[in-house]
C-alpha cells in the first residue's frame, strides 16, 4: 500500500516542472496547478492530478509546494480568488520555493499561520538540469518541525538541505546567493567581450579560466553556450535581474555599499529592456558587448 504524502504543487514554469516530475518519479501522488493551464499537460501525461485553483490543491493535499515567479506571483496563488489562503485549515502545510524578499515570505508565513496553517520557505540554488537530476541546494527557513516532515520530499529534489532560522531567512540566503552568481555572470562578460575585441580567441579566454583558481562550474557551463550563441533558458534573464534587483534592495536596508550589484542589474535590467527577459541570463552578454 502507499503511504506516500499526497504532495501539490503549484507552478509549472521550468523549476517546478522539473520537481514535480521528480516527485512523480520518486512515487509521490501529485496534483498539479497552474496559472496557464496548458502547462500542467506534460504532468498529466506522467500520472498527475490537474487541479483548478490553488485552493483546490491545498484542500486536496496532504502538503502544498509553490514555485512561482516573483513576488507578485506569490502573493497572487496565496492571497488571490480561489488561493492557497482560501484552502488553508488547521495543519495544512505550505512550502513556498520561489525566490521572492523577506518581506513577502514574512506575509505570506503571517497569513497561512493566522488561518491556523504550517509555513516553510524553501527558494532553491541551482537551476534547471539541478532541478531535473535532484541536485539542488535547499535552502529552508520557518517552522523547523515542518522542514524535518518534507525532508523526505527534499531529498528527491536536492543534494543538500540547509534549516536557517525564522522565515525571510532562506530569502536572504538566496539573494546572496545569486547576486554573487549575477556580479559573476557580468564579469565573464566583460571579460569576453574586451578579449575578443582585442584579439583574443573566446575559447582559449573560456580555457585559461578553467585551468585557474576562477574556474567554476557556471563559468563551464555557459561559456561555451555563450559563444555559440544559446541563449535557450534555463534559469531565465528576468528572474536574475529580479534577485538582482531585489538584493540591492537588501543591502539598502541594512546599510550595505553593493557598487557591483548595481552594476549588474543595470546589465540585466538593459537586456531585459531590449526583449532578452525570456532568454537565459547568460543574454546579457550581447548586451555588455555591444556591436
Ligand atoms: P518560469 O519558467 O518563468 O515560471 C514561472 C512560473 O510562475 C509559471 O508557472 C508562471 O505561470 C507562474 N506565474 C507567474 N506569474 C504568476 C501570477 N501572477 N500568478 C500565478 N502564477 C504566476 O520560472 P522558473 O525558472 O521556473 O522560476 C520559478 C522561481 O524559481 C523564480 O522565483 C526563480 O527566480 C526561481 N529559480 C529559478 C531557477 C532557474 O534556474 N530557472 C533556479 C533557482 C530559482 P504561467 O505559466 O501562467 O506564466
Amino acid at each position: 500500500m502507499d503511504t506516500k504524502p499526497s504532495v501539490g504543487y503549484l507552478g509549472m514554469g521550468i523549476m517546478g516542472t522539473a520537481m514535480a516530475g521528480r516527485l512523480i518519479d520518486a512515487g509521490f501522488p501529485v496534483t498539479v496547478w497552474n496559472r496557464s493551464k496548458d502547462k500542467c499537460e506534460p504532468m498529466r501525461a506522467k500520472g498527475a492530478k490537474v487541479a483548478d485553483t490553488p485552493q483546490e490543491v491545498v484542500e486536496t493535499c496532504d502538503v502544498t509546494f509553490a514555485c512561482t515567479s516573483d513576488p507578485t506571483s506569490a502573493r497572487a496563488v496565496v492571497f488571490g480568488q480561489n488561493g492557497v489562503l482560501a484552502g488553508i485549515t488547521a495543519g495544512k502545510r505550505y512550502v513556498d520555493l520561489s525566490t521572492v524578499d523577506e518581506e513577502c515570505v514574512q506575509e505570506i508565513a503571517a497569513a497561512i499561520t493566522a488561518s491556523g496553517g504550517r509555513f516553510l520557505e524553501a527558494p532553491v540554488s541551482g537551476s534547471k538540469g539541478p532541478a531535473l537530476n535532484g541536485q539542488l541546494v535547499i535552502l529552508s527557513a520557518g517552522e523547523e518541525a515542518l522542514q524535518k516532515e518534507v525532508q523526505p520530499m527534499f531529498d528527491v529534489l536536492g543534494k543538500r538541505t540547509f534549516f536557517l532560522g525564522e522565515a525571510g531567512a532562506g530569502a536572504r540566503m538566496k539573494l546572496v546567493v545569486n547576486m554573487v552568481m549575477g556580479i559573476n555572470m557580468v564579469a565573464l562578460c566583460e571579460g569576453l567581450a574586451v578579449g575578443q575585441k582585442a584579439g583574443l580567441a573566446g575559447n582559449d579566454i573560456l580555457e585559461v579560466i578553467k585551468e585557474g583558481a576562477i574556474a567554476s562550474p557556471m563559468y563551464g557551463l555557459k561559456g561555451p553556450k555563450m559563444l555559440e550563441g544559446d541563449f535557450a533558458p534555463n534559469f531565465p534573464l528576468k528572474h536574475q535581474q529580479k534577485d538582482v534587483r531585489l538584493a540591492v534592495d537588501l543591502g539598502d536596508k541594512v546599510g550595505q555599499p553593493m557598487p557591483l550589484a548595481a552594476a549588474a542589474n543595470e546589465s540585466f535590467k538593459a537586456a531585459r529592456a531590449s526583449g532578452k527577459g525570456d532568454d537565459d541570463f547568460s543574454a546579457v552578454y550581447a548586451t555588455v558587448k555591444q556591436p
